[in-house]
């Protein structure tokens, strides 16, 4: 038995190799060949990776061209119909990508993480057939760079779970014509050698189990593992804890389960019964979805509580999930503060963690460089407790002396003075806020931070493009306006660059589908504002129209969410700093004579924890900060704040508690559907439904828009509807945005027209 686990490696490469391979390709411009040749050389240089630092079970088939969850369904032959003419390269690229005639499948949040998977569709009428072609000659391909590897799978239950049917049916009634196909590729499987270990993915028993589910698991696996004796199989589950899953899988001949201890505290109650069996436990410790060192000394003492549980013999040392949610190299970290640099890990760095941790914890001697590895841990850790970079007593004393939590005024004494003062029509029209993002301004905002152009030639051309922002939307004859957030790379990134206590990365990588990838701001310290972050761009739009111009910012949930955040202060205590930021920033521009402020909640429901239990807290402190951050505001000053496309059946109520004078969503693709939850449930405030889908390039017509306008009139009425389009309009060209917003404009005053008649 070997001591680490590492339960998958990121693929795109440390210089997004798979990426650029990808792309060229898709564009024509270089072959398939060029492709194959790019992964196997990355998943060579990854195997030879672990091996080198000393791991002891690394994956195979986790590596994928696309996703994981797509190799799965193909190895299933799990191919829809419209696909079903097409072979090899051409058709796993058609279902994740889409074709002219076949529309992509789609995609979808891999549990709480910005990893997007390819979601599985099944059908009562198609049949299923094994491929392990990828998965034997990824296998072979190892073994041939002299690794015995683990193969790992994404297993039935977690796959049933995820997948969807075209007829919307119970996907596990798909069951009886699934789960043989996985039995006869454990068989295959056993076949490529005397014993081979698989790691079979099922981490949907971290989210509330159905009962279903778990009756489930006893028959599957009771499957599964006699369909090859020399087959040992792993169940890995990450994210959460899984103690109602542990409880049945004892009872399965499984050789081993892989728990959270990182994300999933509460396994630690399912130690004793798990001891009892004869399982092992692959322990995962090491973070694999953040970028934080781990304190060494903390995660032996972690493990020796396990160990007091559960016999430490049967222990496997192991990262908390797959690393495929980190960047993977501080090596490229060129620019970064030295002192910032020393408290990070990424992939890499942390299969050196996983080895001494694991050398530490079987009390294995460690040799001179471990030895300076491990006393470099203690000094960064040590320096990360009382770092002034990251401690700011001032932060802290204002956190403590926080007595304005929310407005003065009701909504329903705002909103009529609103109305007295900003004077819109019913059905007022409006937009998002990004307008098409031109390769000119992406360059300028390039030449700006690489200092080809001065800060004056940088605002100049801002200016310009807020100047043409303006003209194109009183053309239009939208009525309040937005300056079109050109010096705006990412709304996250934004706010980041501009706050106390953030970090950027130069080549902190993390896919997040397919061939693209992010790199996601990280939050090291205490967070304050050091001056204003909007004022200047938005009063200077101001200052160019006479309608009301729409301040623009980022909420402190969103913020979080798709940053790295620091993991020695619970995540509501950073997003209470951030909101006091935020707060800090509406104030000025209420101060500056800006009359209406939107507060971007994008990833508001992103943020939801994976168990139901867990809920109401999240919603209690994400509430809280919201209307912590546009406290400041005013009764005449309207907040405005703007979700993506969102379930909102079970969070209308915590929406409406966020208590934004108005609300856009992004509806366009279900009609009137999304908006009926929010008649239903008397919803009070204002909102602007998407009136139309920006995702394609195509014009709405003038009567299509009077269609979806008519539509959302049969559920709220014109005085609490605003009308804007779906948000993202910044992907989108000029000569495409114009006419729609036209079309728009012109949509309401003839549905105003008709409700006057
Ligand atoms: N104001 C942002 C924009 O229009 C909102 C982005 C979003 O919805 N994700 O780009
Ligand atoms: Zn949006």
């Amino acid at each position: 038995m070997q001591k680490n686990w590492v339960t998958g490696f990121p693929r795109i490469g440390e210089q997004r190799e798979l990426k650029k391979a990808l792309e060229a390709y898709w564009s024509g411009k270089s072959d398939f060949d060029s492709v194959i040749s790019t992964a196997k050389e990355l998943k060579k240089r990854h195997w030879n990776y672990q091996k080198e630092t000393g791991m002891g079970y690394i994956s195979c088939n986790d590596f994928s061209l696309y996703d994981t969850m797509l190799d799965m369904a193909l190895t299933l032959g799990a191919i829809p119909q419209r696909f079903r003419h097409m072979q090899n390269e051409e058709l796993y690229f058609a279902m994740a990508r889409g074709t002219q005639n076949a529309v992509a499948m789609e995609m979808t949040k891999w549990f709480n993480t910005n990893y997007h998977y390819i979601v599985p569709e099944l059908s009562p009428a198609d049949d299923y057939k094994l491929d392990a072609t990828k998965i034997i000659e990824e296998y072979k391909e190892a073994k041939s760079a002299g690794i015995t590897p683990k193969i790992n799978i994404i297993g039935p239950l977690t796959f049933l779970s995820l997948s969807k049917r075209v007829d919307r049916g119970d996907t596990f009634e798909l069951y009886d014509k699934i789960v043989p196909i996985y039995e006869e590729l454990l068989e295959t499987i056993g076949t490529l050698d005397n014993e081979v270990v698989v790691q079979i993915d099922e981490p949907i028993f971290v989210k509330d189990v159905t009962p279903k589910q778990l009756s489930l698991i006893k028959p599957t696996y009771d499957k599964l593992c006699a369909a090859a004796p020399n087959v040992k199989i792993a169940i890995q589950t990450y994210f959460e804890s899984a103690v109602e899953a542990v409880k049945v899988f004892v009872y399965t001949p499984v050789w081993a389960i892989g728990l959270d201890f990182v994300y999933g505290e509460e396994n630690f109650r399912v130690l004793d019964e798990l001891a009892k069996s004869n399982k092992l436990l692959i322990a995962g410790v090491i973070d694999g979805r953040n970028i934080w060192k781990s304190d060494i000394d903390y995660k032996k003492e972690l493990l020796e509580q396990i160990a007091q549980k559960f016999p430490k013999e049967r222990i496997i040392v192991a990262t908390s999930c797959s690393l495929l949610h980190v960047p993977y190299t501080l090596k490229y970290e060129e620019k970064m503060d030295s002192e910032i640099k020393n408290w990070l890990s990424y992939a890499l760095e942390k299969l050196d963690e996983l080895s001494l941790l694991s050398k530490l914890f079987f009390d294995e001697k460690l040799n001179e460089e471990e030895q300076a590895l491990l006393t470099s841990n203690k000094a960064a850790c040590l320096s990360r407790k009382s770092s002034p970079l990251i401690h700011d007593k001032v932060v802290q004393n204002r956190i403590q002396k926080i007595n304005k939590w929310e407005r003065a005024d009701r909504f329903e004494d705002r909103i009529k003075v609103q109305h007295k003062v900003l004077r819109y029509k019913p059905l007022a029209t409006t937009t998002i806020g990004s307008f098409p993002q031109t390769p000119e301004v992406r360059k300028a905002r390039r030449d700006y931070k690489s200092g080809t152009i001065t800060e004056e030639q940088y605002k100049q051309k801002m200016c310009e493009y807020i100047d043409k922002c303006i003209a194109c939307q009183e053309e239009c004859g939208l009525e309040i306006l937005v300056h079109g957030e050109p010096e705006r790379n990412d709304m996250v990134e934004y706010f980041g660059e501009q706050l106390k206590g953030y970090g950027f990365s130069q080549n902190g990588w993390v896919q997040s589908y397919g061939s693209r990838c992010v790199k996601p701001p990280f939050i090291y310290g205490d967070i304050s504002r050091p001056k204003p972050m909007t004022v200047e761009w938005i009063t200077y739009a101001q200052s160019k129209t006479e309608k009301i111009m729409k301040g623009m910012l980022t909420g402190p949930v969103t913020i979080l969410n798709w940053s790295f955040v620091r993991d020695d202060m619970p995540r509501s205590e950073v997003s209470k700093q951030i909101a006091l930021s935020i707060a800090d920033e509406v104030d000025d521009l209420q101060n500056a004579g800006i009359k209406i402020i939107q507060v971007d909640e994008a990833a508001f429901k992103e943020g939801y924890p994976l168990k139901s239990s867990k809920i109401s807290e999240y919603e209690r402190w994400a509430v809280r900060d919201f209307k912590l951050c546009v406290a400041p505001a005013k009764k005449e000053t309207q907040i405005h704040t703007h979700m993506c496309y969102s379930e909102f059946n079970d969070i209308i109520k915590t929406i409406e508690a966020m208590d934004a004078d108005v609300i856009s969503i992004e509806t366009a693709r279900s009609g009137n559907e999304l908006l009926k939850v929010f008649a239903k449930s008397g919803y009070k405030q204002e909102v602007g439904p998407g009136v139309y889908d920006i995702h394609s390039p195509r014009i709405p017509s003038v009567e299509e828009i009077v269609k979806q306008i008519e539509l959302l009139l049969e559920v709220l009425p014109k005085d609490q509807l605003w009308i804007n389009p779906d948000c993202g309009l910044k992907t989108r060209k000029w000569e495409e945005v114009i006419p729609s917003l036209k079309n728009m404009v012109e949509a309401v005053s003839i549905v105003r027209a008709k409700l006057n008649a």
